[in-house]
Parts: structure tokens; sequence; C-alpha cells
């Protein structure tokens, strides 16, 4: 059910833009990025983002993306654990910083086997991480170095995260279930 708009266009700019300047700010320019979508929408967030970067700073961002899906264990019980489906990064990742882009993260596992995808190819210099929204619920160490927007959430409401390319237009908005 329906409950409210967290998002709309414009805020979901915004959010896009803040978030450039603020790669560009901590990472002293965008030299040795590599923006690393989190497949499905973390990839047009991502391409949003390097599109920004690119006109702000007149740079050629490079974009890849890690397609992470859930795999449910029945087996073991041990619930869904995301698992690595495709790696796009072919190339050396040594002294890069990396930048991880997802829509939304919720417990850190997603993040977490992406940053295990990413550690298994190489040693970048740093791995940062952005989100258009944290929804809270943590069950791991991890946190967002760059987040659109704080939404603290009960485990009975879902976001729901549009993005051009994948949906007809760019809104976030929370519904409960
Ligand atoms: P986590 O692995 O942190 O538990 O969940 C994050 C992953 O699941 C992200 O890739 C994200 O796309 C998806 N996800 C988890 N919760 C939500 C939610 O409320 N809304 C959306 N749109 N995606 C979610
Ligand atoms: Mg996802």
């Amino acid at each position: 059910k329906f409950k409210a708009i967290i998002l709309d266009e414009k805020a979901f700019f915004r959010a896009i833009t803040r978030i450039s300047h603020e790669i560009i700010e901590k990472n002293k320019g965008v030299e040795s990025i590599v923006l690393v979508g989190i497949v499905s929408r973390g990839v047009p967030i991502a391409n949003l983002i390097a599109e920004k970067i690119n006109e702000l700073e007149n740079e050629n961002v490079k974009v890849t993306s890690l397609n992470i899906s859930l795999y449910r264990d029945d087996l073991t019980e041990i619930g869904d654990v995301p698992l690595v489906k495709s790696n796009e990064i072919n190339f050396d990742i040594t002294g890069k910083n990396i930048i991880l882009v997802d829509d939304v993260i919720f417990t850190g596992r997603t993040v977490r086997a992406a940053m295990d995808a990413i550690i298994d190819v190489g040693r970048p210099k740093t791995i940062q991480l952005a989100v258009l929204v944290d929804r809270g619920h943590r069950e791991l160490p991890i946190r967002a170095d760059y987040v659109g927007k704080n939404v603290p959430t009960s485990r009975k409401e879902i976001i729901k995260v549009r993005v051009k390319g994948i949906d007809s237009l760019n809104e976030v908005s929370i519904y409960s279930v």
C-alpha cells in the first residue's frame, strides 16, 4: 500500500548532484575513480552520477557493473545469501578508488558480497559506497559514504525506487506490505 513519495524527480536529481559533489570532494578529483553499479537499479544511478561528475569535472569516469542476486539456500536454512552472478570488472583495479552504487542499503549483505567480488579481482586503494536510500536494519558493520536520503523504515515497509532506463520516471516512494 502506497504511503508517501520520498524523493520526487527534482529531489532525486538534487540527491544525485550532491552525491556527485561529495565524491569529487572526498577523492580530491576523480582521476582514479571507478563507479560500480549493482544490478539492477544501481546501474542507471551510477550512470547518472557519472554524467554529473563528468559535467562538473570535464572528465570521463569509468562505469561498470556487478550483478548480485539473492540465492536461497533451502538445505541449510541460512536464509537468503547474496551471490555474485556476473562481474564486469575485467580491468586492473590496483590503486583505484572504487565507488559501489546501489539503490537501497538494508542488511548490508549485498554490499558485503560486492566487496568480496571486488577484492577477488584486485587490490583497490579504497572501496566506497553510495546509495540513494539507507533504510536501516543493518546486520553487518557496513555503512554508506554517500547517502541520498536516510529513511528509517519498519521491516514491513519497502522502498520503491524507480529510475529512468528501467522505469518510466525517477522517483522514490515508501509502501507498506
Ligand atoms: P541488503 O543486501 O542490504 O539486505 O539489501 C540491499 C539490496 O536489496 C539492494 O540491492 C536493494 O536493491 C535491495 N533492497 C533491499 N531492501 C529494499 C527496499 O526496501 N527497496 C528496494 N527498492 N530495494 C531493496
Ligand atoms: Mg538490488
